[in-house]
């Protein structure tokens, strides 16, 4: 399926020409009544802009926080490393910053002047940081978060609202995993299996069948085995259809029978957002003619949970 990757913010050179972003600031005062101007002109995840952050109709919100336009999102980064800048955040004599693993790495000397860096804290930066609160880059899925810098990349992995693209051939829709999964339930019906956690679940699967969907039956969760075909045989994957961080939650049993003779691979589902099947190196190779003459291929699962989510729902 040839469809456009839309995973999470990759921190590359283009992310570092001048933006202009929406955040969010707690304030309280008296301008925090007037009515602030807001444009959001921010990084794109397949094609979407950032959300507008607002506390009530473009003026303030009822915490008192103001939205505000971030010019230039790097003077939130490390000089040095251009990560998230974190708390302690230190500076020189000439007040030129780094962060703290910068410090050590670059031996106490600034980098700029040369003056000792590393002892003296640039503590109006770090209030700064501390107190600028960002919209998850999917609220417009439905994310309500507000984020500071240091936590959108791990925040926005492991969104729940991250869009997810339909697994079924032909099928270009996209969203939440949890909407997507009511998406497949009545537009293609037929196309997918239900099953339940810990139970095993036997699977027929003909020759040019590349992908099954699984369902789960009470929290709705979309899962993929992939049956690829090799030269030495076929290669089956199981992916959870998700953002990266929710597929540890998963492991399975997957196992290939014929007489007399058992393949099993246990271990932790992949993740998947629904575009790309592949770049894992856990899979189970079943051999050509491990099967015999039938053409088809009969495989057994159990999905099961290793952990409760803590995700924000
Ligand atoms: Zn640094
Ligand atoms: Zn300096
Ligand atoms: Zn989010
Ligand atoms: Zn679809």
């Amino acid at each position: 399926m040839a469809i456009p990757s839309g995973e999470g913010p990759s921190r590359n050179n283009t992310s570092r020409i001048q933006m202009r972003q929406s955040i969010t600031i707690p304030y309280r005062s008296r301008e925090s009544e007037e009515q602030h101007v807001v444009e959001a002109q921010g990084e794109s995840d397949a094609g979407e802009g950032r959300e507008v952050t607002s506390g009530g109709g473009g003026g303030a919100g009822r915490d008192g926080s103001i939205p505000v336009t971030l010019a230039d999102p790097d003077i939130l980064d490390c000089i040095i490393c251009y990560q998230p800048l974190t708390i302690p955040v230190f500076q020189c004599e000439n007040g030129h910053i780094a962060c703290s693993t910068c410090c050590v790495r670059i031996a106490h000397k600034c980098y700029l002047c040369r003056e000792p860096i590393g002892h003296i804290r640039c503590l109006a930066i770090e209030k700064v940081i501390e107190s600028i609160k960002f919209s998850c880059r999917y609220a417009r899925h439905g994310c309500i978060e507000k984020i500071t810098h240091f936590n959108r990349s791990i925040h926005e992995k492991g969104c729940i609202y991250t869009p997810c693209w339909c697994p079924i051939d032909g099928c270009q829709f996209t969203a939440p995993s949890k909407k997507l999964s009511e998406h497949i339930h009545h537009e293609h019906h037929g196309s997918f299996i239900n099953f339940h956690y810990d139970s095993f679940l036997d699977l027929k699967l003909g020759l040019n069948q590349k992908v099954v969907v699984l369902k789960e039956l009470t929290d709705s969760n979309l899962f993929i085995i992939t049956n690829g075909q090799e030269h030495m045989g076929n290669v089956f994957n199981v992916f959870h259809i998700g953002p990266k961080s929710s597929a540890a939650m998963y492991e399975y049993e997957l196992y290939a029978r014929t007489q007399g003779c058992c393949l099993k691979l246990e271990s932790f589902v992949n993740h998947t957002l629904g575009n790309n099947f592949h770049g894992t190196r856990k899979f189970l190779l079943v051999p050509t003619d491990f099967f015999g003459p039938s053409p088809a291929v009969k495989i057994e699962i159990r999905i099961y949970k290793t952990y409760e989510s803590s995700r924000c729902e």
